[in-house]
């Protein structure tokens, strides 16, 4: 029990870990909303060539195109080739700097917008 409240940081809430789910973001090519989708490892992948394949169809929740894509995978999950068509790949790295950039600037915007009401209210 010691070691287990180590790992997730004493009186923290526990970090959820999904085991069973691989990550993949990707961008539409279209309105360049980003998406985040789960595989299931069990459910949603095929066994190929000792690895293992995983055939989507991905629709982000701006436009609503759909990319299709096809990713091939080694046995330890990890992506060694993939095909997609009205998007494209990003990394988890990539994924998330570019929210974060986002929320930056959603930040950046309101407070312009209060800092222009409050002059409006002087
Ligand atoms: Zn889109």
């Amino acid at each position: 029990m010691g070691f287990l409240k180590k790992l997730f940081g004493g009186g923290e809430p526990k970090k959820y870990v999904d085991t069973q789910g691989v990550y993949f973001y990707v961008e539409c090519a279209n309105c360049g909303s980003r998406v985040r989708v789960r595989a299931d490892k069990q459910h949603d992948l095929q066994n190929a060539d000792g690895g293992y394949e995983w055939h989507k169809t991905i629709v982000d929740s701006r436009c609503f195109r759909r990319m299709q894509t096809v990713v091939q995978l080694d046995s330890n999950f990890q992506m060694t080739s993939h095909e997609i068509t009205g998007g494209r790949f990003m990394t988890e790295a990539e994924y998330l700097a570019a929210e974060e950039a986002e929320k930056r600037a959603k930040a950046v915007a309101e407070a312009k917008e209060s800092a222009n009401e409050a002059e409006e209210d002087a």
